[in-house]
């Protein structure tokens, strides 16, 4: 069966580092990019280069009809959608609850939310057409803040990604009658760039020594995650969560 991975926003960060790591390890690589068609060539050609398959796909997956564009066009020209990562999101800048205006909150909500579920509820459609669907999974990117709060930060951020994980549960339960299987990962504080798009671009080296592993962690110890959840070896793991937080 040839395993197809849709990766939503893939061309920086964990995103990136997944689409590497899947990339060698046999599947054909749909690298989701919003704006950044340089860097997401740059992903694109390090698989290439290893031998791997990768293909390029642009859309913003909060446009419901650009994610549907996207899942017609891989079916069209690459295969049926096996394997999917619902990866892409935003970070706002650090506030408290008691200065969060409704278009702030909405706006987290919007694209970090409903994005999980409609590339999902696509790529269902995918895997039941594919010859076993039982070889299907998914992983959607939480984070740690969903049980430790984001407090004085991003309290939105944090609600947002709590409600990737009961998404997470409800939807494993929803098709684990069909041999799907849904996962998440937490990640805690990794060196991405989405600090820097959350106005502090060094918030990992200043958490850093408050983790039980006193380091900050790395979008491939993330990406070595999902990969598991998604193979073979995790055939009985559905509707849990691991968390890479350096023991927070
Ligand atoms: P990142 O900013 O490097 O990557 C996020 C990617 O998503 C970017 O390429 C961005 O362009 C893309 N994206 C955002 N909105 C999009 C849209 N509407 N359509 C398509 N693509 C879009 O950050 P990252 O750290 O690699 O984050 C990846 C995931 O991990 C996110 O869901 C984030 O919330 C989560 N996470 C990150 C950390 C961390 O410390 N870095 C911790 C916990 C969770």
């Amino acid at each position: 069966m040839q395993k197809v991975v849709l990766i939503t926003g893939a061309s920086r960060g964990i995103g990136a580092a997944t689409a590497q790591l899947l990339g060698q390890q046999g599947f054909t690589v749909v690298i989701n990019y919003k704006q950044n068609v340089q860097a997401a060539e740059t992903v694109a050609n390090t698989i290439l280069s290893n031998n791997g398959k990768a293909h390029l796909l642009q859309a913003d997956v909060t446009d419901e009809k650009s994610v549907e564009a996207m899942f017609d066009k891989i079916k069209a020209d690459i295969g049926i959608v096996t394997h999917l990562v619902n990866n892409a999101g935003v970070l706002n800048t650090q506030t408290r609850v008691e200065h969060m205006t409704a278009a702030r909150i909405n706006n987290m909500l919007t694209n970090n939310v409903t994005p999980y579920f409609i590339c999902a509820r696509e790529a269902i459609k995918h895997m039941r057409l594919s010859a076993n669907p039982a070889q299907c999974a998914m992983v959607n990117v939480s984070s740690a803040a969903s049980y430790l709060g984001g407090a004085n930060e991003y309290v939105d951020y944090a609600a947002a990604k709590g409600a990737i994980d009961s998404f997470t549960k409800g939807l494993s339960l929803e098709l684990a009658a069909e041999q799907i299987r849904v996962n998440c990962v937490r990640p805690g504080c990794i060196y991405t760039d989405i600090h820097g798009d959350g106005g502090e671009p060094d918030r990992v080296d200043r958490l850093a020594d408050f983790l039980p592993l006193k380091r900050g962690g790395t979008a491939i110890e993330v990406a070595n995650a999902i990969a598991w959840l998604l193979s073979n070896e995790a055939s009985f793991v559905t509707g849990t969560f691991i968390d890479l937080a350096g023991g927070k």
